[in-house]
């Protein structure tokens, strides 16, 4: 099979051959139809995950069919379509896991792509436990970037505590920000898009947002503050300083839900969060069940990523496009 690793840390992103794996004890094989390029996959290029090892093939937004079962798998056969995302199993005896948050599996969490062999490849091997159904109606490429820039935004916006109605901002209109949008948009929430400048706006009110704020233009945060307060604003960019300058537009009781990961740390006038019950979370994607209900919600509502597709040699081309910020907004690597 041909698949695109990296062989060492800070490596390019290269197009081998493999042997085809086989499936151990609890995994299943996929034969992998699209996988998404996620800035996570940075983890695996620049090598910077505690442990991992070389050579090591990204990818964790994985869309194909069940090729072939190991030895005890229950619920699944070949054939059926399936999903991988970021969470890819976890160890079932930890204490997160005794409580059944398998997402925070304190011992061995497994994700694709970063401590096992992922998607930029023809087939991978998975735990079961790491599977998501893709629902008829929807193809691989949709599917594709649905099981973590998907999950992340549908996951947290439906345990952010916000009901139909209620105000949530989206800060950042990129490959998280725009799912998020129309997350927000079809949960029935009064949906705020921001976003620097004003050649967002259209796209913005395209997916779903009622209202648009130009940073640049506007202080966002008074901004939605004159609206009432918004009880959940989902920061999606990579930049600190201006999900610090949101925190002041929170609402009574308001959260800021953190999915953007910015290098430098937040700055926030602690008061307010005193005397406003205002709080600051991260929220990490979600088990293969979220993934399965991100899915099956977009069939639902229509919600798609917006994507670039590539056959999966040209990975590196990819790769570069998303992480310079180019890609409109999520680049899915097919496999021909
Ligand atoms: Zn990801
Ligand atoms: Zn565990």
């Amino acid at each position: 099979m041909r698949v695109v690793q990296v062989a060492g840390a800070k490596g390019p992103l290269e197009l081998v051959e493999r042997q085809i794996p086989e499936p151990g004890p609890g995994s299943v094989r996929v034969k992998v139809q699209a996988c998404g390029i996620c800035h996570s996959d940075s983890v695996t290029k620049e090598g910077i995950w505690p442990g991992i090892q070389f050579p090591r093939v990204p990818g964790h937004e994985v869309a194909g069919t069940i090729d072939a079962l190991g030895s005890g798998v229950a619920g699944w056969r070949a054939g059926q379509r399936a999903g991988v995302g970021w969470h890819g199993g976890h160890c079932g005896y930890c204490d997160s896991c005794r409580r059944g948050d398998f997402v925070t599996c304190q011992i061995a969490p497994q994700i694709p792509g970063i401590t096992y062999d992922g998607g930029y490849a023809e087939y991978m091997v998975a735990p079961a436990a790491a599977l998501a159904l893709i629902p008829d109606g929807l193809s691989a490429v949709d599917a594709a970037p649905l099981m973590c820039a998907g999950v992340t935004t549908f996951n947290s916006l439906r345990h952010s505590g916000a009901r139909p109605g209620d105000t949530v901002a989206v800060l950042g209109v990129g490959g998280l920000g725009h799912m998020g949008i129309q997350f927000a948009a079809r949960m029935g929430f009064r949906t705020v898009a921001i976003a620097r400048g004003a050649d967002k706006e259209a796209l913005a009110r395209k997916l779903g947002a009622q209202h648009y704020i130009d940073s640049q233009a506007k202080d966002a945060a008074a901004e939605l503050t004159k609206m009432g307060g918004a009880r959940v604003i989902l920061a999606t960019v990579t930049n600190g300083k201006a999900m610090s300058a949101v925190v002041g537009g929170l609402g009574v009781d308001g959260r800021l839900i953190v999915v953007g990961a910015p290098a430098e740390p937040l700055e926030v006038p602690v008061p307010p969060l005193i005397f406003g019950r205002r709080s600051i979370m991260g929220w990490p994607s979600g088990t293969s069940i979220d993934s399965q209900d991100t899915l099956a919600f977009s069939v639902l509502t229509g919600v798609r990523a917006m994507t670039e597709v590539l056959p999966l040699e040209r990975a590196a081309e990819g790769y570069e496009r998303m992480m310079s910020g180019k890609a409109r907004f999520r680049v899915v690597l097919t496999m021909g």
